[in-house]
């Protein structure tokens, strides 16, 4: 039975020095691609457990550790990630965020925090067969990490026979998997349009080239190829994030904008074609006005493609640690740059309930709960066991 408590997954010793770890690296947090201390604190934990390889600054402040069974086997990777957000934290207890206006709103300290446990158990009992590598990857939050970690020199000819990662879940009872073929997170990137004009006298608009219209005719043609319908296969979610005109200047009539735009869809063939008709709608409407259009992308996330035998597999790991799974009725929405891992090899991004009292991600309100760490580990470790 699922109860608040997943303590007795793993033990007690372990989970109380483990829920030190992680509220220590709650306290230091720092944003994508600065997670230096982080690093040096998951490197220091790492060391003690003596892996077979340590690799450090792996695309940029990166870790990964590997541990080697006796045998010929698989080898299979599991990631988490480094990160914190440019959040201000709310909470008020003694392992609040010691950085103003940084904070770990993902929970990406409890991951950390999972890897680290179970880089413990496999100090202490290495795997019977194959390889195992832990991945501690910068960036999640800013779409970059896991491409910088794939095309690190050390990474590029290494080949995983499967890559798993679990994402905490704020809503779902604790200890409770979210599992699902195909599709798990979005595919999502964001669009940035230019429109260049001229500036004139703000009382004599007639002779520069303002673009406010351009720029509401955009974000109107834009939000009428929104259908943010979850349930549907061709979903496409268009939100404007950001957007600009001109100065505060009021003598001056805006000579250029940029319109911010982020889209999601469930797999990447359709979000390109998303993107396609927002550029041409951009182009057009420029053109229409005379404007120039100047058209980039930020922030790209493939879609998390899972691969049905390794979903099969993480459903054995789970039964048999006694947790519980449910499939969610439609993927998740949000992007996760763990799909460029998914592209790439056989793999599984799972959810873990958090608790459906827990504030959701990204609020200011939010701290990972550090009963479901040893759920996190149990699954993992049964994974690498199971392939014994
Ligand atoms: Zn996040
Ligand atoms: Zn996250």
């Amino acid at each position: 039975m699922i109860t608040e408590h997943t303590k007795h997954l793993v033990d007690e010793a372990l989970f109380e020095h483990i829920s030190a770890l992680r509220r220590e690296l709650h306290a230091h947090p720092e944003t994508a691609m600065e997670e230096t201390w982080t690093a040096k604190r998951v490197r220091a934990h790492l060391e003690a457990q003596r892996p077979d390889a340590l690799l450090t600054e792996v695309g940029g402040t990166g870790l990964l550790a590997r541990f080697d069974g006796n045998e010929e086997g698989p080898t299979l990777l599991f990631r988490c990630e480094l990160d914190a957000l440019p959040i201000e934290e709310e909470n008020t207890f003694a392992h609040r965020s010691a950085i103003a206006g940084r904070s770990h709103k993902c929970g990406h300290d409890g991951h950390m925090a999972i890897l680290c446990g179970l880089a413990e158990r496999l100090g202490s009992q290495r795997p019977e067969r194959g390889r195992v590598w832990l991945l501690f990857q910068p960036a999640e939050e800013n779409g970059m990490g896991a491409q910088a970690v794939l095309e690190d020199e050390r990474v590029k000819g290494m080949r995983f026979d499967r890559v798993f990662a679990l994402h905490n879940l704020p809503g779902v009872p604790k200890g409770q998997v979210m599992l699902r073929d195909d599709t798990f997170t979005a595919a999502v990137n964001s669009i940035v349009v230019h429109f260049k004009g001229r500036t004139s006298h703000a009382a004599e608009p007639e002779n520069g080239l303002n673009p406010a219209a351009a720029m509401s005719a955009l974000i109107h043609r834009s939000l009428a190829l929104d259908n943010n319908a979850p349930t549907d296969a061709h979903m496409r979610v268009v939100t404007p994030v950001y957007a600009r005109l001109g100065s505060k200047d009021y003598g001056i009539s805006a000579g250029s904008a940029e319109v911010h735009i982020t889209l999601r869809c469930w797999n990447d063939a359709e979000l390109a074609h998303l993107q396609r008709c927002v550029e041409d709608a951009a182009r057009e409407i420029g053109a229409q006005h005379g404007l120039g259009v100047d058209i980039g992308y930020t922030q790209h996330f493939h879609a998390n493609r899972n691969d049905k035998q390794t979903v099969d597999i993480v459903r054995r790991a789970v039964d048999a640690v006694g947790l519980t799974w449910q499939e969610p009725e439609h993927p998740f929405k949000w992007g996760e740059d763990f799909g460029l891992f998914t592209a790439r090899f056989p793999g599984c991004m799972f959810g873990l309930g958090a608790g459906e009292d827990t504030p959701a991600l990204h609020n200011p309100d939010y701290d990972f709960p550090d009963d479901i760490i040893p759920a996190g580990i149990a699954v993992f470790e049964r994974i690498i066991r199971q392939a014994d």
